[in-house]
């Protein structure tokens, strides 16, 4: 088979692992630039080029879009769909989960469990969304942030407000929601593939910091996950509409809570502190579904809700 790996750096790790495990299971593989691909949009006979040169022949293409081109990158993700090639991760679903509020509000829907959640557009309307919400502690977070920066704890009543007004005042999309003091600057990441949590990690972040990011210095261990965990991440996932993903979860006193759907799960941390080869599933699943898929109507197909 011949794989395609949108990614912009192919030094990163998870580029490397995935290049790697389609090396590993004898595929072609070829990283491209989402934003070196241009395309020629006709229902006729879709196409993209690269670099002068026309793409031909590319049974799966894995994305992994960088949050900051995710416009553009879903595009192109959107032409080979148009081609007929099978996406890892449909260009719809990662759209869906990269915008945080409809993220949340499709969880809801599906009565999935979330930390109390509220946004609101008015600094008028602030006290009352933060009553909304339960009050202080809050956290409060950029729509548009990742790897745990725009994302803020606000202790008291006084501060949540002036941090609020503030994004508001700069324009910022925020969203306000419950603390879950429980869990202790913890979460769970559940690595999902193909409606099934492959390896599971705790992220605990470093000393008197609530943000458990491995880029924020958040340290990752193994962990057994209960059987309400796991359910929780894999209708998360079905959900969203993603093949492969990352749930993110927090324990509180109610159960689970999912607090985000990540699209582009990164593999480092994950491998690491599982000793497994997630890349390794990832390509093997790509390869299972291009199989079945083979014959059906080329089409941007919707997986997932709304
Ligand atoms: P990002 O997309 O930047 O990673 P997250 O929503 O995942 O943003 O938040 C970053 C970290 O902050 C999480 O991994 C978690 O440890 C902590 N956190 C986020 N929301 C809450 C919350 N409601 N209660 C407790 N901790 C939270
Ligand atoms: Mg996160």
């Amino acid at each position: 088979m011949k794989f395609a790996i949108l990614s912009r750096n192919p030094k990163l790790y998870s580029t490397r692992r995935l290049i790697e495990a389609c090396g590993a299971q004898d595929h072609e593989v070829r990283v491209l630039d989402p934003l070196r691909c241009y395309m020629n949009i006709t229902s006729h006979r879709p196409s993209i080029h690269y670099k002068g040169e026309k793409l031909e022949g590319f049974d799966a293409v894995i994305p992994r879009i960088g949050a900051s081109v995710t416009f553009y990158g879903t595009a192109v993700l959107r032409q080979f769909e148009m081609m007929g090639v099978y996406p890892l991760n449909e260009s719809v679903a990662i759209t869906r989960a990269r915008d945080k509020l409809r993220a949340v509000q499709l969880l809801a829907r599906a009565g999935i469990g979330l930390p109390v959640t509220g946004f609101a557009h008015k600094p008028d309307d602030v006290q009352d969304l933060l009553r909304e919400v339960g009050g202080a502690p809050a956290v409060i977070k950029l729509l548009e942030g990742t790897q745990g920066i725009g994302v803020v704890l606000a202790e008291t009543h006084k501060a949540a407000e002036s941090v609020i007004e503030a994004f508001m005042g700069l324009k910022a999309n925020i969203l306000v929601q419950e603390f879950i003091k429980e869990a202790g600057g913890a979460d769970i990441r559940c690595f999902v593939i193909g409606g099934k949590v492959v390896a599971a990690m705790k992220r605990q972040g470093k000393e008197g910091e609530f943000r458990s990011n491995l880029h924020r210095g958040g340290e990752a261990t193994i962990i057994r996950i209960s059987p309400e965990e796991r359910s929780t991440a894999v209708r998360a996932a079905k959900v969203m509409g993603l093949d492969v993903c990352g749930v993110d979860i927090l324990r509180s006193n109610h159960g689970p809570v999912v607090m985000e759907v990540n699209s582009s799960p990164g593999l480092e941390g994950i491998e690491k502190a599982t000793g497994k080869d997630v890349a390794g599933m990832v390509v093997s699943y790509a390869k299972k579904r291009v199989a079945e898929t083979a014959g059906q109507k080329k089409r941007t197909r919707t997986r997932g809700q709304g």
